[in-house]
């Protein structure tokens, strides 16, 4: 890794994913830390810039079509692309035990449609390497399918999403579709969802879910222009997220992502990590 390894970070003005900006930084890379609101964005940029890391930031809505294509547009035409895609940014309206889908559409546009574009936007700027370009999308154990909390009940939902042979891109819309109409006209919460599974829970199993159906996309690329893709969760951490509750730090919290794309020879994709180790999905 060197000044010349390019890493996106979205939602990188603060919490987990400055965090990870200024450890990727900190490792020697150049990060382009993006945030939705310019002004914040230059600030976190210019405190890591202090603190002497290669570190420039974009403007980037992970909700604005236009403000990802004129990312994109800019990142080509300044870096020529990126080795490392960190999708960080996210939303969530349910603090502590608290679970309304009040907010459903939000949190699934944001979440899971959000990194899903930003993924789909950036693949075609991903440099070639023999070491493969990286995808970590931070998501959390709270999108477990098999999670002992969340358990999800419907049982044709579970199949789908388990059977990775036949999971499409298609299908986890579907189902992320249909729990914002369900949210949206009151029925959710007889729509097979435990009383405890939020929009924020389900947003994060889209993600692992597109995480595992990508990866299997990605691995039919030739040698040399391998893309690995993998998602993490990074804990119950203190962060605005968390309303500042939580026990670890953002600077905890990051530890699994940068260790993941920063793994030597990393041959590893579609996996679902938490603190260094893989955790069934
Ligand atoms: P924060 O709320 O501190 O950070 C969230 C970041 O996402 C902010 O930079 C926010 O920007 C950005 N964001 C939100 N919407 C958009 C958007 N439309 N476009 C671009 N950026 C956006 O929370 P955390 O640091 O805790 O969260 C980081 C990640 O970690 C999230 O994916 C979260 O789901 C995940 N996570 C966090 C956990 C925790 O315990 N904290 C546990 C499990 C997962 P702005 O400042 O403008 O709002």
């Amino acid at each position: 890794w060197s000044a010349e390894t390019i890493a996106v970070v979205t939602g990188g003005n603060r919490g987990i994913g400055f965090e990870i900006s200024r450890q990727l930084a900190g490792h020697g890379l150049t990060v382009i830390l993006t945030s939705r609101d310019t002004n914040v964005g230059l600030e976190a940029a210019k405190v890591l810039q202090e603190g002497g890391l290669n570190v420039f930031f974009h403007q980037l809505d992970v909700l604005d079509p236009l403000s990802m294509s004129n990312f994109a547009d800019w990142l080509k035409k300044n870096y020529g692309g990126l080795d490392i895609l960190i999708n960080n940014a996210a939303v969530n309206f349910n603090i502590g035990n608290e679970n309304s889908v009040e907010h459903a559409r939000t949190v699934i546009e944001t979440n899971y449609y959000g990194t899903k574009n930003m993924i789909k936007a950036m693949i075609p700027l991903m440099k070639p390497s023999a070491a493969g370009s990286r995808i970590v999308s931070v998501s959390s154990r709270l999108g477990r399918i098999h999670g002992r909390r969340n358990r999800v009940e419907d049982v044709t939902i579970r199949q789908q999403l388990s059977d990775i042979d036949s999971l499409t891109e298609e299908t986890i819309d579907q189902i992320v579709n249909s729990f914002v109409q369900q949210a949206e006209d009151g029925t959710w919460e007889s729509g097979g969802w435990p009383q405890t599974f939020t929009d924020y829970s389900l947003s994060k199993l889209a993600v692992n879910a597109y995480t595992r159906v990508m990866a299997k996309v990605l691995s039919e690329r030739p040698e040399g222009q391998k893309i690995y893709i993998n998602c993490y969760c990074p804990g119950w951490v203190k962060t605005a997220m968390t309303g500042f509750a939580g026990n670890i730090s953002a600077e905890e919290g990051a530890d699994t992502a940068v260790w993941l794309v920063l793994l030597p020879d990393q041959a590893i994709t579609g996996k679902f990590f938490a603190e260094r180790r893989e955790v069934r999905f």
